[in-house]
Order: C-alpha cells, then structure tokens, then sequence
C-alpha cells in the first residue's frame, strides 16, 4: 500500500498544516509512503519566485523537522523532478477532456468566471493526477473540497489504462482518520489557510513564541456566558477548544471541563501551542540554517522519488508513443 499526501507552497505553514497533517504524516508514516511538497502547485496564481523557493524550502525542513524520515518515507520537493511532473501532465492532458478540466468546482470558484486567470488553474488537477500516478499510490487521505480532483486522477488512470494498457494503480481517495479542521482565529468560519497570507489570525509554524501569544490572545470568540464547544453558535470558543484538544489528544468536548473562563481558555491555548509547535520551529531553524544538509536531504529524497517515478513514466511514454 502506497499512501501520498503533499502540502502546497501557496504560503509558509501554519498551525492547521501542523496539527491536521504533517504531525499525522509523521507519526503513521510506512516505508512506501510518499510525501511531496507541491511547490510546482504554488504557481497557478500570481506569485513571488523568490517566495515560492523559501516556502519550498521551509515546507520540506517542517516534514523533516516534524519527524518524517527520509529513509523511511520518500519525501521530496515537486520542482527537483519537474520534468517527470511535467512529462507526465502532459501525457495525462491528453488523456483529459477541456469539459472535464473547466468542470472542476474549484476552478470554477477560484477563476470567477474570468479568462485572465493563468491556465494552470484549469490545468493544476491533471498535474495533481500526474503526482499521484507516478508514484503508484492507491490510497490519497484528502478533505472534502479535493473530492472531484481524487475522481479525475481515477478517471484518467482507467481511462489511460482502458486506451493503451495497463501502466497506472488507480488510485483511492480516503477520509483522513481526525479531520482536525483549525479554524483562522480572526475569522472562526473560515479555514486556517496559508493563502490568506500575513494575517492575525493565522499562526504559522515559524511564528515566536510572542507573535503566537498575540494571535491567540487577539482571537475572535463570543461571549455568551458558558464555555461549550458548539461549532455553529460559538465558532471562535470551538475552535480555540479544537487547537486545544488537537494538541494534546482530548476531544475538544471533554477539554472545556477544567477551564474556568474564556481568559484561562486563550492563556492554555496560547501555552499549548506554544509549546508544541517549539520543538518543531527549532528543528525547522537549524535545519534552515545548514544549508548544506538541507541539499543533502533533498538530493537524497529526489533520488528516491525518481527511482520510483522514472519506471511508470517510461512505461507511460512508451504506450503513447513517445520516446
Ligand atoms: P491553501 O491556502 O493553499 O489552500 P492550505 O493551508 O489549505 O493551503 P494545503 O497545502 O492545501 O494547505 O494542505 C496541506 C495539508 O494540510 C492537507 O492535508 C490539508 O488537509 C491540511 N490542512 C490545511 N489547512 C488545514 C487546517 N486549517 N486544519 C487542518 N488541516 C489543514
């Protein structure tokens, strides 16, 4: 069994990244697992070259940093084997239809309609499915909204499959085993998320420990007399109770129990997170210093990734005739 998961290079990782994935990765990693950091995803808006190499970079020192291990699991940065991304997109968009690509919801929603948005944006879920295939992983853990991207990477591996043979595992998407759903402290009904950029209300992994105080301490949260985890009636209480809970492995319904106020609630939310988030920023930083190992590591992991991407891609390259 192949599992691959990946984090986008849309911005620097934040406390949801954390707590509802990489420590997740981390902890159930198996040897054939596979983790990418999909920096090649980060460009289908307008972006910053400069940003999106140190968000690649610091993306990757988090996986490491966070207990993923390069001997064990492959993990790699998307852009050191571009061309075997790229190759394979290639292939797989003439595998797909323009009525299956404009389809997806998410394209839809994030091009308004407009025809000046990059064609990336229309094309990014073929090369979700280019990632996916070429590494034969048969289980993908995604959230709800990457739903119609898991069916097209389906529909494209049988469809390739039907049409010149059988080079590609059809993949499966699967419902991660805790949702941990972090909540952005400033907007409690939206999702905590790297896109929305520098604002208070996202923490990030790299924040200090003061900045996190801050953020945690200038939360968004009702007031309404009793301190209950109730998503929809007190969205910013419930949250701040989920990163509490999430830290330290209670359910956010039982962890209310003990805390008197909604002061006591922002002070052990802002201790918690602080403390669990230092290990990891420290790891992270060393590791972001030492240029050198850095490389190593990501030599190592590309290494691996092509050893296990070059044989499909081959394979694929050849059925269609190329090559
Ligand atoms: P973007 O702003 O580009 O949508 P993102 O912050 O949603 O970025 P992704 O790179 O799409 O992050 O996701 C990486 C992993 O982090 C995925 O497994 C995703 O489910 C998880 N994740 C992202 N945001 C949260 C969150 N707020 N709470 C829990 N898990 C999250």
């Amino acid at each position: 069994m192949t599992e691959l998961s990946g984090i986008r290079t849309s911005g620097p990782a934040h406390l949801g990244n954390y707590l509802g994935a990489v420590r997740r990765w981390a902890a159930g990693q198996r040897p054939d697992d596979v983790f990418l950091v999909a920096d090649l995803h980060g460009m289908t808006t307008t972006h910053s070259p400069h940003r999106l190499r140190q968000y690649a970079r610091q993306a990757f020192a988090l996986l490491i940093a966070s207990g993923v291990d390069p001997e064990r699991a492959v993990v790699f940065v998307q852009s050191d084997l571009v061309r075997e991304h790229a190759a394979l997109t290639w292939v797989l968009e003439c595998t797909c239809t323009y009525g299956e690509a404009k389809r997806m919801r998410q394209f839809r929603e994030k091009s308004g309609g407009q025809d000046s948005v990059r064609l990336g944006l229309l094309t990014y879920p073929v090369l979700q499915a280019a990632d996916i295939l070429l590494y034969g992983a048969d289980r993908v853990p995604v959230g709800e909204d990457q739903h119609e991207h898991i069916e097209l990477a389906r529909a494209l591996a049988n469809r390739f499959n039907g049409t010149y043979g059988e080079v590609f595992v059809v993949p499966e998407g699967v419902v991660p085993a805790v949702g941990a759903g972090i909540k952005d402290l400033a907007e409690p009904t939206r999702t905590m998320a790297k896109s929305s950029g520098e604002t208070p209300g996202v923490v990030f992994v790299l924040d200090s420990p003061d900045l996190i105080r801050r953020k945690v301490e200038r939360a968004v949260i009702e007031d309404l007399g009793e301190l209950r985890y109730a998503p929809k009636e007190q969205p910013g209480v419930s949250n701040l109770l989920e990163i509490l809970g999430a830290c330290t492995g209670v359910s956010p319904r039982e962890i209310g129990a003990g805390i008197a106020d909604l002061q006591q609630l922002k002070a052990a939310v802002a201790d918690t997170v602080v403390d669990v988030l230092r290990p990891v920023r420290e790891r992270m930083t060393d590791l972001l210093a030492d240029q050198a190992e850095l490389d190593r590591l990501r030599a190592f992991g590309a290494a691996r990734a092509r050893d296990r991407a070059t044989p499909r891609l081959e394979a694929a390259l050849k059925v269609v005739g190329l090559s």
